[in-house]
């Protein structure tokens, strides 16, 4: 199961992934969006491709504002809350479907914390009887916004949320930047 937090960053990772053998499931959950027409847009794009490329996805349409930058701001690091929390419903969501794998479209990008990821996605599996495949998947990168160019796609200038939005315009560092 493949959680994918925009259809840009999917489009060279699902390749690699296919490339590699592995038959792939789409889950799209990113409360964190922000704001809510942000949110519509990306969905939208990954409705879009998905067909394209015969990729099935499930997709999260709620929109819990409050709940989410209440989860992003008790944490010590939003970032990693904001991992954490895609991580732990992408292996709920696999365990409860049946399948034993899975892995995120966050790891394309060289300014995530890989770390910080990889210790997410160690904790969801932990909970869970399904394993967490950490890929490395930056080498995918310039690849991803080929692709997404070639498709026409929506690329968004942000992370996803309001304090990312501004981090990105103010031009500071996000927690979860490498
Ligand atoms: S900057 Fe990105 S990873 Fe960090 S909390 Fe915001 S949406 Fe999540």
């Amino acid at each position: 199961m493949l959680h994918i937090c925009c259809a840009p960053c999917a489009t060279a990772v699902l390749e690699n992934l296919r490339n590699s053998g592995y038959d792939v499931t789409g889950y799209f959950y990113n409360p964190s969006i922000h704001p809510w027409k942000e949110f519509k847009r990306r969905l939208d794009a990954l409705k879009e491709w998905a067909p394209s490329v015969e990729l099935p996805v499930i997709y999260y349409e709620e929109y819990p504002l409050e709940d989410n930058i209440r989860m992003l701001l008790n944490g010590d690091n939003r970032c990693f809350s904001c991992f954490a929390d895609r991580m732990v419903k992408t292996a709920e969501l696999a365990f409860e479907v049946g399948i034993g794998l899975f892995t995120s479209t966050l790891s394309v990008s060289p300014y995530q914390n890989h770390e910080l990821l990889r210790k997410a996605g160690e904790k969801a599996s932990d909970l869970l009887d399904v394993r967490y495949l950490y890929r490395d998947f930056r080498g995918s990168y310039r690849k991803s916004i080929e692709l997404s160019r070639v498709a026409g796609m929506y690329r968004q200038p942000y992370c996803g949320c309001v304090f990312s939005e501004r981090d990105r315009y103010l031009k500071i560092k996000s927690p979860g930047q490498s």
